[in-house]
C-alpha cells in the first residue's frame, strides 16, 4: 500500500519498505511531481502531468491546470472573481453545481484532473516497486470539509485506487517525524505552509500514540499568495514604464514562473534579478528584487498564520512554553522570514538556518520554549507519514495509533432549552461518553432527544444533527432514567444511543457528519460563541437558577400541603409572601445580558429559604420520626 501527498503545488508518493519510509522518484530522479495537468488541444486522450505539464503553462496556459486542489469539492458559487482572474483557464460555473474547468476534453472537475496526477504517481510506484499498486492512503489539509474529502476520495477511485484512508496532512507529518522516536514524550506544533493551504496542529506524542490536541488553518492561504503579491509588484513596475501594457494570459504565466523562481532563490540569496526578454516584440523588461523587498511583500500573507496558531494553542490549553518542538512542513517554510515568524509566534529558543549556521531567535536568552525543528524534510514529511499510515493499516507497522479530534462540542438539548455538552470540542477520537437524563414533566410518555453540535449555550443557536425519541411508562417527573451515550469511532462516525434503564430498550442513530465539518462553519461557530460569551453565560445562569427556583417552590408547596397545619399563621404568611415575590421575579423574566434579575432571584430565594426554615424543621422532624418508627426504635 502506498502513501500519497496530493498537494496543491507538488504531489509525492511514498512507501514503507523494510521498515523504512521513503519517497519514490520518477525515471529522472525527481521526487516532487508538480500538481499540474496539461491537456493538449487536438489530442484524443493523452495528457501531460508534472514537469512537462508545468512547462506547457507558458505556451498554453488556458489548457494547463495547476493548484486545482484549491477548488476540489467546491461549488460554482464558491469560485471568487479573484480565483477567475488569477487563472488563465475558462471556468464552467453553473449555479450550485460543482465548479468545473473547460478543457479540450470538455468540462472537467478538479478531482478528474487530480486523478490524472494520481495515475502518474501510481505509475511511478509501479515502476519502482515492480508491482501493480491498488491501495493507497491519501492526505488532505486538516480543515478540508466533507465534500472536499469526498472529492479527494473520488479522485483516488478515478485513478483506479482503493483509498483505504484519508488522513490529515499535519498528522501525517508528525507521524513521519515521530515514528523513530516512539519512546519519547513530546508536545509538538506542526506548522505547514504549502503552496495553497495552511494548517497548524498541536499534537501530543506519548508511548507511540499520537494524539491531536487541536487543529486550525486556512484552505486559502499559502505560497501562491506570496507569488501573487510578487506578480502584482512586477506588473506595477511594468506599468510604470508602459502605462498601456496589455497583459495576455501567456505573459501573466511567464511573470508567475519568474516570481516563484525569484522567491525560491531569495530563500538563499539576498537579491534576485528578474529578466523578461521580449514580453512583446518591442518590449523587454528586467528588474531587481531584494530579500528585504520580498519580505515586505510576503509579510501580510505570513502574518495571517498567527491567529490560527494562537487559536490552536488556546484550544489545546497550552502556552508556547509547554511545547517541545515546532515542526516546519511545506515548501514555503524554507523561506527565512517564515522561520523567523514562527520563531517569534511560538517564542522558540533558537533556530538553525538551512545552511547550518546557528541564529539566535527573538529571545536569545530564553531557556524555555519550543525548539524549531527543521530536521524533517518539509517537502516530504506528509508523503512519508501517509506511507507510514498505509503500513500501519496493512499491519506492517505496529505500536502506533493515530487519533483525531472533534472540531466542535457535541451534546443534547436539556431543560430550559440549554445545550448539555457530552463530548467537548477538541476531544480525541475514538471516544465514548454518556450521561443520565430524566423526565421534566409528570406522566410524560416519551422524551425527544435532540442531538446538537456547537459552542453556544442556547440549544437553538447550535446545529441539530439528528433526533431520537425514547418512550417510557408514564411516571412522575424526575423518576424516569434515560441513559444517553455518544460514541465516535476511529472513522469519525457518531453513534448516539438512548436507553430507558427500566425497560432496557435502546434507540440508536448514526451520524456521519459530526467530525468532518466545514472549516468556515467551525470558525464562525467558535467566533459567535466568543462574541456572545457574556449574554450566553447570563442566559444559562438565569435558566439554571429558574430551574432550581422551580424545584424549591415545588418542594415548599408540597411541604405546605403536608405540614402547613403545624406552622403558625405568621410563618405560613411569610412563606407565601416570599413565594409570590419569587414568582413575580420569575414571571418578569431576564433581560438577556443584564444580571439584575438573576441577583434579584437569588436574594428572593435566600429570603424564601429563611422564611421556610420552620417548615423545613417540621419536615425533618417528621422524616426522622418516621425513620425511627420504621426501625422499631420508637412506638
Ligand atoms: P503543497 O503542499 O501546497 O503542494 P509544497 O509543500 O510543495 O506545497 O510547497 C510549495 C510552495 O513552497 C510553493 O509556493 C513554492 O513556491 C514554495 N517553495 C518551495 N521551495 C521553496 C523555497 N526554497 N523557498 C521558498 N518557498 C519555497
Ligand atoms: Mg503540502
Amino acid at each position: 500500500m502506498i502513501g500519497i501527498d496530493l498537494g496543491t503545488t507538488n504531489s509525492l508518493v511514498a512507501v514503507v519498505d523494510g521498515g523504512i519510509a521513503l519517497v519514490l522518484a520518477d525515471a529522472e530522479g525527481r521526487r516532487l511531481v508538480p500538481s499540474v495537468v496539461h491537456i493538449p488541444k487536438n489530442s484524443s486522450g493523452g495528457v501531460l502531468v508534472g514537469v512537462p505539464a508545468k512547462r506547457s503553462a507558458h505556451l498554453a496556459p488556458a489548457t494547463t491546470f495547476a493548484s486545482m486542489k484549491r477548488f476540489m469539492g467546491r461549488r460554482s458559487s464558491e469560485i471568487t472573481a479573484a480565483d477567475q482572474q488569477n487563472n488563465a483557464w475558462q471556468w464552467e460555473l453553473h449555479g450550485n453545481a460543482p465548479a468545473a474547468v473547460h478543457t479540450p476534453h470538455g468540462p472537467m472537475l478538479p478531482e478528474e484532473l487530480a486523478a490524472e496526477i494520481l495515475k502518474h504517481l501510481v505509475s511511478i510506484a509501479n515502476t519502482r516497486l515492480d508491482t501493480q499498486v491498488t491501495r493507497a492512503v491519501i492526505t488532505v489539509p486538516a480543515y478540508f470539509n466533507d465534500s472536499q474529502r469526498q472529492a479527494t476520495q473520488r479522485a483516488g477511485e478515478l485513478a483506479g485506487l482503493k483509498v483505504e484512508r484519508i488522513i490529515n496532512e499535519p498528522t501525517a507529518a508528525a507521524l513521519a517525524y515521530g515514528i523513530d522516536k516512539l519512546h519519547t514524550q513530546a508536545k509538538i506544533a506542526v506548522f505547514d505552509l504549502g503552496g495553497g493551504t495552511f494548517d497548524i496542529s498541536i499534537l501530543q506524542l506519548q508511548d507511540g500514540i499520537f494524539k491531536v490536541l487541536s487543529t486550525s488553518g486556512d484552505t486559502q492561504l499559502g505560497g501562491d499568495d506570496i507569488d501573487n503579491s510578487i506578480i502584482h509588484w512586477i506588473r506595477g513596475k511594468i506599468i510604470e514604464l508602459e502605462p498601456e501594457f496589455g497583459f495576455t494570459p501567456e505573459i501573466h504565466q511567464r511573470i508567475r514562473s519568474a516570481a516563484e523562481e525569484a522567491k525560491i532563490r531569495l530563500s538563499v540569496d539576498e537579491s534576485a534579478h528578474l529578466v523578461f526578454p521580449f514580453l512583446t516584440p518591442d518590449f523587454s523588461f528586467e528588474c531587481e528584487l531584494s530579500r528585504a523587498q520580498l519580505n515586505d511583500l510576503a509579510r501580510p500573507t505570513i502574518r495571517r498564520t498567527q491567529s490560527h496558531c494562537q487559536r490552536a494553542m488556546m484550544d489545546a490549553g497550552l502556552e508556547p512554553t509547554d511545547l517541545d518542538q515546532v515542526i516546519l512542513v511545506g515548501g514555503q517554510t524554507r523561506m527565512p522570514l517564515v522561520r523567523e515568524w514562527v520563531n517569534e509566534v511560538f517564542g522558540c529558543r533558537e533556530f538553525e538556518e538551512s545552511h547550518g549556521s546557528l541564529r539566535v531567535g527573538a529571545n536569545p536568552h530564553k531557556a524555555s520554549g519550543p525548539r524549531l525543528n527543521t530536521s524533517t524534510n518539509p517537502d516530504e514529511a506528509v508523503a512519508l507519514g501517509a506511507a507510514i499510515q498505509a503500513a500501519i493499516l496493512s499491519g506492517a507497522l505496529k505500536n502506533v495509533i493515530l487519533m483525531d479530534v472533534t472540531p466542535l462540542s457535541l451534546g443534547i438539548e436539556t431543560f430550559g432549552g440549554l445545550m448539555n455538552v457530552i463530548i467537548p470540542r477538541n476531544t480525541t477520537i475514538p471516544v465514548k461518553a454518556g450521561e443520565m437524563f430524566t423526565n421534566a414533566l409528570d406522566y410524560q410518555k416519551s422524551m425527544l432527544i435532540r442531538i446538537l453540535q456547537g459552542e453556544r449555550e442556547k440549544a437553538q443557536d447550535n446545529w441539530e444533527l439528528g433526533q431520537l425519541t425514547i418512550d417510557f411508562e408514564p411516571m412522575l417527573k424526575a423518576t424516569a432514567r434515560v441513559g444517553v451515550q455518544f460514541e465516535i469511532d476511529s472513522n469519525g462516525v457518531l453513534r448516539v444511543l438512548a436507553r430507558d434503564t427500566l425497560t432496557q430498550v435502546d434507540k440508536i442513530v448514526e451520524i456521519r457528519s459530526a467530525v468532518d465539518v466545514d472549516d468556515l462553519a467551525v470558525q464562525e461557530m467558535v467566533e459567535s460563541s466568543v462574541e456572545h460569551a457574556f449574554s450566553d453565560l447570563a442566559h444559562r445562569q438565569w435558566v439554571e437558577a429558574t430551574l432550581r427556583a422551580q424545584q424549591t417552590l415545588d418542594a415548599i408547596r408540597n411541604g405546605l400541603t403536608d405540614y402547613g397545619d403545624q406552622l403558625t399563621d405568621e410563618e405560613t404568611l411569610s412563606i407565601k409572601d416570599n413565594i409570590n415575590q419569587t414568582l413575580a421575579i420569575l414571571a418578569s423574566g431576564n433581560t438577556e445580558s443584564g444580571t439584575g434579575p438573576l441577583r434579584d432571584l437569588k436574594v428572593a430565594l435566600d429570603s424564601l429559604d429563611e422564611a421556610s426554615l420552620p417548615l423545613a424543621d417540621r419536615m425533618m422532624e417528621a422524616i426522622s420520626e418516621q425513620f425511627l418508627r420504621d426501625q422499631g426504635l420508637i412506638g
